[in-house]
């Protein structure tokens, strides 16, 4: 899937769209949810243009890489996440449920979140 310049995240990041953020470096910027599913629900997504986990972890460089991952714990620490504990999500693509093309890591805390996933095969 070719990267579309126009998603709701990419006009986010050049300010187009407004947003609630929580945190900023150079590789990742993190925002609340529009729609949150927990007492706190937080999007961190990278600067670069990447679809998906499939698209990021196959062509960006180390660098953006450390640097996203890093900024992704660094936003759980900011939101006191780290000793309650929260949960990371990816969804990606059309099974996984993914409906913003462009990477994106769901942040939820803030209560007991319970199972990792609905039951059934
Ligand atoms: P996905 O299903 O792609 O993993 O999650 C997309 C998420 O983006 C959803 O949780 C949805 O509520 C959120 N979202 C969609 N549009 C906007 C928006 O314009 N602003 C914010 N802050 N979140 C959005």
């Amino acid at each position: 899937m070719t990267y579309d310049p126009n998603n709701v995240f990419a006009r986010i990041l050049k300010g187009e769209i407004p947003c609630k953020k929580v945190y900023e470096d150079a590789f990742a910027l993190a925002f609340h949810d529009i729609a949150p599913k927990a007492p706190v629900h937080v999007l961190v997504i990278p600067k670069g243009a990447y679809v998906s986990w499939n698209d990021f972890s196959e062509k960006a460089p180390a660098e953006e890489i450390a640097g996203f991952v890093r900024a992704v714990g660094a936003v759980a620490r900011q939101l006191g996440l780290e000793e309650p504990g929260y949960r990371m999500l990816i969804n990606t693509g059309r099974d996984g449920g993914q409906e913003v093309p462009h990477l994106h890591v769901h942040l939820f805390g803030g209560r007991v979140l319970g199972r990792m996933i609905p039951d059934g095969v």
